[in-house]
């Protein structure tokens, strides 16, 4: 847990108390601050009460009177589509909004932080910068949006390095300028409605650039048009910009061409750094940005070009992002449950030849319309959930599917017709393109029920097969 000496005996209102609103109460009750912690949602309320932080209603100016600053939770609006009546009280009152992540960065000012945005890989490559640092030696803590909260992290004090997933809405709840190093990998429509429209969600990215410190480095995937933008910005207002590309060779950057990781910055002129086919965590082109913007971020943060290399190659991946479970009986086993829309799926479905794919749930605006161009690798669907009807509609006459309801009944038919059909490279592949919340209280349970189901099905197989030797 981080401390806080800064706010002792002010008061400070926590709005929000999710994981990041309940560690920032205590975090600011244990450093010596008066609280007034406060959720709408009777559930997170009772779990901070069972977890001893006290409650104070937040509802209007008068509960605000006093206060240092409002800790917001990212996930509360605090401008559109319209500001929560707190945020806009405190606005009103000209009293701070800032984010748990504010108060880590004042806390521990010594530190170096690289902050992690982009509307999709923000996990895997801030997990991937984390790896490369431990295999590196380098003192350091990862959290943020991802894994433990801002300030349950370890204090690291002079020399130790953050490395944080930071979402728009976090970004724009910080007001230090703290980062050696700010990543964006790409922008892409996503959460328009919190923003005021896409120019308010590039303003929100951009914004990350700012809270750089004065020799602070911008690493930068330029393969979209609003990061590109944003790359020829920066770069006018004298920040050290590293570009990131998969595609051709960038001056001054770090690019992937057929896979193989470039870095146009190496002293001897000599380019090549990694085969990402080797890296077994990091399927597909997308994976290529991630490991291109972690290599680049390794390199500012002056680790050993070979160590960061070889780290990346021995990368052991995220759970439920393509995460592999087990090889049976030639057939692969992948959990891609964090897909949870059609976008993120075709990244999984771009990466296998045969799949037996499971799929549905609570299906996201456009369905899976925009999957044809892969339906050709699809052996056979296996639907779930409450999209399989819309999703059968869509695939039939153009991909052989059946529902199944449950995930444990897709998953044993999955396996057993890959089984049968004996073909090279045979993948049971659940990438759901699909929200959980009708059958699961949320995508990690989805993954790890089906972990448990693959995991079970290994243990009969071996089963099965010892039963046979025996005959
Ligand atoms: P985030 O934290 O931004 O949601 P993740 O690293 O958890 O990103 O990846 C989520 C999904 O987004 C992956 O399963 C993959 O389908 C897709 N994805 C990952 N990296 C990229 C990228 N660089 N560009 C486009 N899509 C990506």
């Amino acid at each position: 847990m981080i401390s806080l000496p800064f706010v002792k005996d002010q008061t400070y209102a926590v709005l929000g108390l999710g994981k990041s609103g309940l560690t920032a109460a205590r975090a600011l009750s244990l450093s010596g601050a008066k609280v007034r912690a406060w959720d709408d949602g009777e559930k997170a309320r009772a779990a901070a009460e069972a977890a001893g932080v006290a409650l104070t209603p937040l509802a209007d100016a008068a509960s605000l009177d006093g206060v240092t600053a409002l800790v917001m939770s990212p996930g509360i609006p605090h401008s559109f589509p319209q500001a929560h009546p707190v945020a806009a009280a405190a606005k009103e009152k000209s009293i701070p909004l800032i984010s748990d992540v504010e108060l880590l960065l004042r806390a521990q000012s010594g530190s170096r932080f690289a902050g992690i945005t982009g509307t999709n890989g923000k996990s895997t490559t801030t997990a991937l910068l984390a790896h490369i640092l431990q295999e590196a030696d380098a003192r350091m803590d990862v959290g943020g949006n991802l894994g433990p909260a801002a300030l349950g992290l370890q204090e690291l004090g002079n020399g130790g390095t953050y490395v944080l997933e930071l979402s728009s809405y976090q970004i724009e709840l910080i007001h230090t300028a703290a980062f050696d190093l700010a990543i964006l990998l790409n922008i892409t429509p996503d959460h328009l409605d919190r923003h005021g429209g896409m120019d308010g969600y590039i303003a929100a990215k951009r914004r990350l650039f700012d809270m750089l410190k004065g020799k602070g480095v911008a690493v930068i995937g330029v393969d979209d048009e609003p990061s590109r933008t944003i790359a020829k910005e920066i770069a006018k207002t004298g920040i050290r910009v590293v570009p990131v590309t998969v595609g051709n060779p960038i001056e001054g950057g770090v690019w992937v061409r057929d896979g193989q990781l470039h870095d146009g910055r190496a002293r001897d002129g000599k380019t090549f750094v990694a085969d990402l086919m080797k890296a077994k965590a990091l399927p597909g082109r997308h994976n290529w940005q991630n490991a291109a913007a972690a290599y680049a971020a390794a390199r500012a943060l002056w680790i050993d070009p070979k160590k960061a290399a070889e780290a990346i190659l021995s990368y052991p991946g995220l759970a439920h992002r393509q995460e592999k479970i087990a090889d049976i009986a030639g057939v692969a086993f992948i959990n891609d449950s964090k897909a949870t829309n059609a976008d993120a799926t075709s990244k999984a479905l771009a990466c296998y030849d045969a799949i037996y794919w499971i799929a549905g749930g609570l299906a996201k605006d456009g369905g899976i319309e925009s999957l044809t161009p892969w339906h050709k690798s699809i052996r056979h669907a296996f639907l779930i959930g409450k999209a399989a009807e819309d999703f059968a509609r869509t695939l039939d006459g153009k991909v052989p599917y059946t529902m199944y309801g449950e995930l444990p009944a897709a998953l044993d038919a999955a396996a057993k017709l890959a089984w049968s059909e004996k073909i090279t490279g045979a993948t049971v592949l659940l990438s759901p393109a699909c929200a959980s919340f009708d059958q699961f209280a949320n995508f990690e349970a989805r993954g790890d029920a089906f972990r448990a189901l693959v995991q079970d099905l290994s243990k009969r197989s071996v089963g099965a097969q010892v039963a046979g030797a025996g005959a």
